[in-house]
């Protein structure tokens, strides 16, 4: 149990472990086998107040701060890697839309946080991905409307969101600096979920491409100032690479506790496995590496709540926490011999859901190249 959390850290942690050890981790195999959104477990999660933890009081909030945030994505995750990545989407729209969005913006809040508006953000496109600049979605002027169009690749939520935050280009000659973000209900006519994406891991989270044919939306529905989407977007994922990171904690948690009980039960040569020191060594450094990444991931959020630039911080916990979090799920799974290849271990499904820790929220190489970028600056 981590020593150093305040009581206020372990109470929700408590709070939080209650439920998803009771509610949450007996329905999570049946998630994935079945790719099913739990939308009765998402409601629960926002019965608990968990969307807003991180939320100013006015709006709406606990104001619990980053930290917290992370506590509660860790054990969320811990219980289930679908319903960890699905948490972080409530929590960074709601953020998202109080930090940037117009009054008219910030009604959608109160049903974001109650759980009963699902939102999505699309950036990526099936030919862009990383090089999020050179997006081709456009947006163009029209009276007092945007008329949207373009295809998102890999849209979270995709397929059910109430609500998309889409960003495209307003300005196709200015590269980062013509990107705008724009809130486009899902039922306008023009909005067409396409194809699904049939996912290795992380089993029903309604990830599908979403095509914008001739949209139509008012200028008021675009979020923050024209052309400055890009600005605002590199400041949320600074937040979400510590969500990712917390997630990726969360299931390295799993992994480790399974593989101790399984060393622990498992006979062979006589005794149990975890009197091989092959095996008691790589659960000291699955240990060690976890307490590691904790410590850095509340580190960057620390800093984040005292109101400090986290570019480097947030991917180092990114780059360290995913890496070392699938290293581990592979040793984990190794522990478990011929069992952890089969679907009746749990492990199994925690080292696919993990893989994709390490591509989403800018993939690792391009953390290397935010580190590497921010150590030139530093230097100079
Ligand atoms: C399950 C899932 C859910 C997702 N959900 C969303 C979502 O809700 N909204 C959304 O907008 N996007 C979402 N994404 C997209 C995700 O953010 C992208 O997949 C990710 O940014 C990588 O882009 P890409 O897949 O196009 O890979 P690419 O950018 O094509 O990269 C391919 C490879 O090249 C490497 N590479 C690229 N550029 C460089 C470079 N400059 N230097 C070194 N290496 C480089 C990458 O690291 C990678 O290994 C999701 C993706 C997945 C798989």
């Amino acid at each position: 149990m981590e020593r150093f959390y305040t009581d206020e850290q372990r109470q929700l942690r408590d709070t939080v472990r209650r439920y998803t050890e009771q509610a949450v981790m007996p329905a999570a195999a049946g998630i994935d086998r079945d790719d099913r959104f739990p939308r009765e477990l998402y409601e629960g999660l926002a019965g608990l107040g968990l969307f807003g933890i991180g939320l100013p009081e006015a709006a709406g909030g606990s104001d619990l701060g980053t930290v917290s945030t992370c506590i509660a994505m860790e054990e969320i995750a811990r219980a289930s890697g679908t319903l960890g990545n699905a948490y972080a989407l409530p929590v960074e729209a709601a953020l998202f839309l109080d930090a940037h969005g117009s009054d008219r913006h910030k009604t959608f809040i109160p049903g974001i946080l109650d759980g009963s508006v699902l939102p999505a953000s699309a950036a990526t496109e099936p030919d862009h991905g990383s090089d999020v600049a050179a997006m081709r979605t456009t947006a163009v002027r029209d009276g007092d409307d945007y008329v949207i169009n373009g295809t998102k690749a890999w849209v979270t939520f995709g397929r059910i969101a109430d609500f998309i935050m889409v960003f495209a280009k307003t300005d196709r000659d200015a590269g980062h600096r013509g990107i705008s973000c724009i809130l486009v209900e899902a039922d306008r006519p023009g909005v067409v979920r396409g194809k699904s994406e049939e996912l290795l891991g992380m089993h029903g989270l309604e990830d599908c491409q979403v095509i914008f044919d001739q949209v139509r939306v008012p200028v008021a529905n675009r979020i923050g100032p024209e052309n400055q989407a890009f600005k605002m977007a590199m400041g949320n994922f600074n937040f979400s690479r510590l969500m990712m990171s917390s997630m990726a904690l969360g299931m390295a948690q799993a992994a480790m506790e399974d593989a101790l009980s399984y060393a622990r039960t498992r006979r062979q040569f006589g005794e149990e496995i975890i009197r091989f020191q092959a095996v008691q060594f790589m659960l000291a450094d699955m240990s060690t590496d976890i307490a590691a990444a904790r410590l850095l991931i509340h580190h960057a959020a620390r800093l984040h709540d005292a109101g400090h630039p986290i570019a480097k911080e947030a991917a180092h916990a990114k780059l360290f926490t995913t890496d070392m979090a699938m290293k581990h799920a592979s040793n984990a799974l190794q522990i478990h011999g011929g069992n952890g290849y089969s679907r009746e271990y749990r492990i199994e499904r925690i080292f696919r859901d993990l893989r994709l820790a390490q591509i989403y929220e800018g993939t690792n190489q391009i953390q290397r190249l935010i580190i590497a970028r921010q150590l030139e600056k530093e230097s100079t």
